[in-house]
């Protein structure tokens, strides 16, 4: 089965590599050059100067890029993919994308004959490296047994999620949890760090209780009272997400204030911390707010 992989980033690298083998034949792109021939010189895999080289014989290609702009753009760009993907091949966009975006490139792609689901994943990239991903799809069953054997070499909790755009949603509104818990999680603690309770402590209390999260159970153990605070998803990624999942609660009429405010947190923190912060690092303006260090 030829397969073209795109986006060779933090956490794309590592889904490729389980497709760098037998039944697969791959061929990877990567914006930056240097990444893709990095990774052909580890794995099993050929390079392709463009896009458009890239799925030109294609029957199931990936997308792994920041949004569903850059999936856009890959497609319509100089050398994109569009014009080149053949008639009968699949997208699978593991980007965590955007409903509205992901439904109007599977018109456009059906229109060529040509199959689309969008399938975000999630467990970060300790599941990335083993190969245990999950991933949330939306579209087709016909069109996803198309690209099953490809999915599985990622993926192990393999859920349909309804009909495109449907994972994208779900993997905004999980990611919208995720930073509602970064936020609530860093806040209780700098006011227990207050109170003069010792955080770890604290966790080790939360933990066994009600208030518990991965947040609270791995993310803060892990990253913050170690003060590693290692990158692995990058907070702009996360900030987009919430955005997201903020944008379709406003679409759809839904009132929620709190995802709201979670938003408008993680894009202060963004502006704050910079595009190449990790998620976690969120916690640090809550810690700078409050003149103090949960460790
Ligand atoms: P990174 O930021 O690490 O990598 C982004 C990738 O997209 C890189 O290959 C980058 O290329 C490429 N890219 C960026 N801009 C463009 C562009 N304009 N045109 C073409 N390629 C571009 O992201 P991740 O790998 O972490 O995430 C990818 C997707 O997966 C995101 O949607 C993210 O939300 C999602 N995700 C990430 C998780 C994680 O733990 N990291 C977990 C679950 C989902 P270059 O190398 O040139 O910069």
């Amino acid at each position: 089965m030829k397969v073209a992989f795109l986006g060779l980033g933090d956490i794309g690298a590592l889904m490729a590599k389980h497709l760098a083998r037998d039944p697969f034949d791959l061929v990877v792109w990567n914006r930056t050059a240097a990444k893709a021939e990095a990774f052909a010189r580890e794995y099993k895999a050929r390079v392709a100067a463009t896009p458009a080289e890239a799925v030109r014989h294609a029957d199931v290609v990936v997308t792994c890029l920041p949004s569903s702009v850059e999936v856009e753009a890959v497609l319509h760009g100089t050398d994109g993919m569009l014009e080149a993907i053949p008639k009968g091949a699949v997208l699978v966009d593991c980007t965590s994308g955007d409903p509205p975006t992901s439904r109007s490139i599977a018109a456009e792609l059906a229109g060529r004959g040509v199959g689309f689901i969008d399938a975000p994943v999630s467990g970060g990239t300790v599941a990335a490296k083993a190969g245990t991903l999950t991933v949330m799809w939306g579209g087709e069953a016909g069109v996803f047994e198309r690209a099953r054997p490809v999915i599985e070499a990622f993926g192990k909790k393999i859920v349909h999620a309804g009909p495109v755009g449907s994972g994208d949603a779900l993997k905004a509104v999980n990611n919208a949890l995720l930073a509602v818990h970064i936020i609530s999680t860093a806040e209780g603690l700098a006011v227990l760090v207050k109170a003069g309770v010792d955080p770890k402590v604290a966790l080790d209390v939360i933990n066994a209780s009600s208030g518990r999260s991965n947040t609270s159970e791995n993310l803060i153990p892990q990253r913050v009272l170690t003060r590693a605070f290692p990158r692995t998803f990058r907070l702009a990624l996360l900030e987009k997400d919430i955005g997201i999942a903020a944008v379709l609660a406003e679409d759809l009429g839904a009132r929620t204030p709190v995802i709201s405010l979670a938003a408008a947190r993680f894009h202060e923190a963004r502006a704050k911390l910079g595009e190449e912060a990790d998620h976690v690092e969120a916690v640090k303006m809550i810690e700078e707010e409050n003149s103090v260090e949960i460790k």
